[in-house]
């Protein structure tokens, strides 16, 4: 008997098509020093199992070999393999891609209104973005520092712009993505923010309108880096630390103590260091 024909006799383009994570330079890479640079850090200190967890994940994710869900047509018996992920949120391009584009719709369908959206980035000097890199109560308090600057210039541009009692009035939105890294792969913890470029405010009979700011003055953009300044100096004095203390003393480099592989790491990549290679220290 003759083998049924395919449902479908012309296959479609945009058809289910199997990525090999195997064939991209990243797995290749990672497949190829990994082990050795898991052996050498376990001759010092090791490293955390969050850390191996991710790596290892990743060298599986999307390979048949480590496992996969069998599609079959009932009809004409087509088949497809689809190899199981990893579904980390470290570097797992696949897996984090995916997110990307699910949160990304998730915002636009379910959360933003449609109102103008202006994206502010928040860079950091970078030996506090060492010490945010690993203390994850810093990395909160330090973007709080950011947005409260951010919503009291779209408070006070609002209260000046629509003659508003109160700076209280107006009413803000935002959403942020911490980023860790930047397009080399280092160490970089900055923010992104997708800010509603404007303020709601309740009209006589309490209903909610929103009045849209539009960009703003380098003076109002000053403001908002000079006041983040500020606060960043009251929030590392809340834990216990300073940013010329960050500059240097490994006395209180509490990541050094507790995780000395982890630490060199980060620190040479956000020196832009070599840590291993042909050129270690440069
Ligand atoms: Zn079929
Ligand atoms: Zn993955």
């Amino acid at each position: 008997m003759a083998a049924p024909s395919p449902c479908s006799t012309t296959p479609r383009r945009d058809s289910y098509q199997r990525r090999r994570p195997d064939e991209t330079l990243l797995y290749q890479l990672i497949d190829e020093h990994w082990p050795t640079f898991l052996e050498r850090a376990e001759q010092s200190a090791g490293l955390p199992d969050f850390i191996v967890e991710e790596f290892e994940a990743y060298l599986r994710c999307g390979m048949l070999e480590h496992g996969l869900a069998q599609f079959a047509c009932r009809q004409c018996g087509e088949s497809l393999a689809v190899a199981f992920s990893c579904k980390k949120r470290g570097f797992c391009p696949s897996c984090t891609g995916r997110r990307m584009a699910d949160v990304a719709a998730h915002l636009v369908d379910e959360v933003f209104p449609e109102v103008p959206v202006r994206q502010w980035v928040c860079s950091l000097p970078w030996r506090l973005r060492y010490a945010m890199g690993y203390d994850r109560k810093l990395c909160a308090d330090v973007l709080d520092a950011f947005i409260v600057s951010l919503r009291r210039s779209l408070r006070r541009r609002a209260k000046a712009q629509l003659g508003l009692r109160s700076v209280d009035d107006p009413l803000f939105g935002a959403v942020t993505f911490i980023q860790r890294g930047d397009s080399s792969l280092r160490l970089n913890v900055h923010f992104h923010c997708l800010v509603i470029d404007g303020v709601y405010v309740r009209d006589e009979r309490g209903a909610l309108r929103f009045h849209e700011l539009g960009a703003p003055t380098h003076e109002e953009l000053t403001d908002v880096a000079r006041w983040t300044h500020e606060r960043l100096g009251l929030v590392l004095e809340r834990h216990g630390r300073s940013l010329d203390e960050l500059a240097g003393d490994a006395a209180t480099d509490l990541l050094g103590q507790e995780q000395p592989v982890l630490a060199s790491c980060y620190g040479a990549s956000t020196a832009d260091r070599q840590l291993l290679g042909d050129a270690p220290g440069q």
